[in-house]
């Protein structure tokens, strides 16, 4: 995670949600401590200026595999979808 400086107003909702007590408000803007940081991604999603974004997340073996996994099943759906999509427009051709 990397806090937008330009844009963090050092409101603390961040830090009031984040798990890990990871993150301090230090001359009015936020400051995350990397090393208790795990990447659960709260303080992006309730920051209300988008002054948090994703930097450098690391995805361990485990979690790859699962994106992998993820990545080929709708790439098999959507294949699927195209054939149907193909027969239909044969079918009507034959048809009309
Ligand atoms: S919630 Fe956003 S604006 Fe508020 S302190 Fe955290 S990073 Fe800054
Ligand atoms: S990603 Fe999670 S653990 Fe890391 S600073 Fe944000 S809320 Fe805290």
């Amino acid at each position: 995670m990397q806090i937008r400086k330009d844009r963090c107003v050092g409101c603390g909702i961040c830090r009031d949600n984040c798990p890990q007590n990871a993150i301090s408000i230090i001359n009015r803007k936020a400051f995350i401590d990397a090393a208790k940081c795990n990447d659960c991604g709260i303080c992006l999603n309730v920051c209300p200026r988008g002054a948090i974004i994703l930097k450098d997340v690391k995805i361990d073996a485990e979690k790859q595999e699962d994106l992998l996994s993820i990545a080929h099943s709708l790439s098999k759906k959507a294949e699927d979808i195209s054939n149907k999509l193909e027969q239909i427009c044969r079918d009507r051709n034959t048809v009309s």
